[in-house]
């Protein structure tokens, strides 16, 4: 896995982050955030729509097990197969069975970020098979050798000058920047793998439980291709992914492209509805660790998640740092509440601390996800928990703060200790660095001329006792 012991923010792991492309990475997002809000406006009853969406959702995960038999039921009578897997290696290996199976030398796939969350293609990689990513922005990270930074856009760090020195170096084609002569050269040579390709991938949007139909919704054309050109589809699909009926779907193809890439509706949307006749589909349906989620009360509402990737544009620190720096598939305020759930706290316990918690996630998530308080909610069991973030240090500093503001007497005496430690802390032997990143990028507050506030609002004549019951 990606995730090394979430190193989120530490100098030591700059190598994470995104190179020069940081700031114009921040620019992209905001930009796109102003365009989604910009045609969001234009629908006076959108909140009526995320309402709905939630509602559908809320229905939907807690009816997880009626509904996914209900799925498997349909797409299998109609000639498809349903495979289960707990696990990412347990997904990792039905894929790599099936595709063993057929002889299969070389995939197509199209965006998919559970095969991310799987890292399917070290396991293709590992069985010699060759896995080749169509989706223009995951082929570009694929190609440089690095990982998407957004889960809807993964190469946005990415700029044209650096796609035109990509291609020159990796498929050796005469150097442009021209936006046009690039997307024409990743067709050419992405139509000649489509051909050749002996099983194609997908992930999916929707699973649709009445009639048995998923769906996978895409700009490039590559997704159709990926899927209907080899003779074999697989399709990876994680449990939350399933509604109840088709009737719901518009209400979520319209909340998706709009917050998601600013569309009215995405370019192409395929419903698959079963094996085409001398063609094999088979779905993958993958819990990896979903179901620790649904078991979680406070945090079952993360599994609403359509991964339109709008809180990610919206939040502050998304927009700073860039995805890589979060050091795992999902990145942004949505991936720091499900990846803890999924690889435990002890490995991602700092990434909900990952926030300032503004609530601009809140407010753009179509479906209407109180990230925040999830945040909080992760917050608070990373420090109850045995976590990274269960320091004893910390752990007694809050309690010394708590002692401290349960008393008047005891906040006095804790006040004219600080006082002293202030006074003293530039002779001391040892530098304030000692202390660790908090004190290297502050310095120590003065002690006005005057006192404390306390001793100034007396010498001011004002009375600080207490005001008696009857005051107002
Ligand atoms: S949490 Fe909401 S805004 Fe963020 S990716 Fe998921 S659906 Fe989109």
């Amino acid at each position: 896995m990606h995730l090394q012991g979430a190193p989120f923010l530490k100098a030591e792991n700059a190598g994470l982050y995104e190179p020069a492309g940081s700031k114009s990475m921040g620019i992209a997002a905001e930009r796109s955030t102003r365009q989604n809000q910009e045609l969001i406006a234009e629908i006076p009853y959108f909140q009526e729509w995320r309402t709905a969406a939630n509602e559908i959702k809320d229905y939907s995960i807690g009816n997880l097990d009626k509904l996914l038999v209900e799925f498997e039921k349909n797409i299998t009578a109609r000639g498809a197969t349903v495979h289960w897997a707990e696990t990412a290696e347990e997904a990792n290996r039905i894929v790599l069975q099936i595709a063993q199976e057929h002889n299969v030398e070389t995939v197509v796939k199209a965006k998919s970020m559970v095969s991310e969350e799987m890292e399917l293609n070290h396991a293709f990689a590992s069985a010699g098979i060759r896995a080749l990513e169509t989706d223009l922005g995951e082929y570009l990270v694929q190609l440089a050798g690095q990982r998407p930074t957004h889960i809807v856009t993964p190469a946005l760090h990415l700029s044209a000058e650096d796609v035109g020195r990509l291609f020159a170096e990796k498929l050796g084609e005469p150097y442009t920047a021209e936006h046009r002569a690039l997307t024409a050269i990743a067709r050419r040579h992405l139509r000649e793998e489509f051909i050749k390709a002996d099983m194609g991938m997908s992930g999916c949007n929707f699973g649709i439980a009445d009639t048995g139909t998923f769906v996978v919704v895409e700009n490039e054309g590559n997704a159709g291709l990926s899927t209907a050109t080899p003779p074999l589809h697989v399709a990876l699909m994680g449990i939350e992914k399933v509604i109840p009926s088709i009737h719901y779907l518009p209400q979520f193809l319209n909340i998706l492209a709009r917050s998601g890439t600013g569309q009215k509706l995405t370019t192409y949307t395929h419903l698959f509805h079963g094996a085409t006749p001398g063609r094999e589909l088979h779905i993958v349906i993958i819990d990896n660790g979903r179901t620790s989620v649904l078991a979680d009360p406070k945090a079952r509402m993360s599994l609403f998640c359509i991964r339109c990737g709008a809180c990610l544009n919206a939040c502050p620190v998304y927009r700073r740092v860039g995805g890589w720096a979060y050091g795992w598939v999902y990145p942004g305020p949505i991936g720091s509440v499900i990846v803890p759930h999924m690889v435990g706290l002890e490995q991602a316990g700092k990434l909900p601390f990952a926030s300032s918690l503004c609530g601009a996630c809140n407010e753009v998530c179509p479906v209407k996800i109180d990230i925040p308080h999830q945040l909080v909610h992760l917050r608070h069991r990373a420090v109850n928990e045995r976590s990274p973030m269960n320091l004893w240090t910390e752990r007694l500093l809050w309690q010394a703060w708590s002692w401290m503001f349960r008393g008047l007497r005891r906040y006095k005496l804790a006040m004219a200790v600080v006082k002293m430690g202030i006074r003293i802390a530039p002779f001391l032997p040892w530098h304030p660095d000692k202390l660790g990143a908090w004190t290297r990028g502050r310095e120590l507050p003065e002690i006005p001329p005057q006192g404390s506030f306390r001793r100034w609002w007396r010498k001011t004549g004002v009375n600080l006792k207490p005001a008696g019951k009857n005051t107002p």
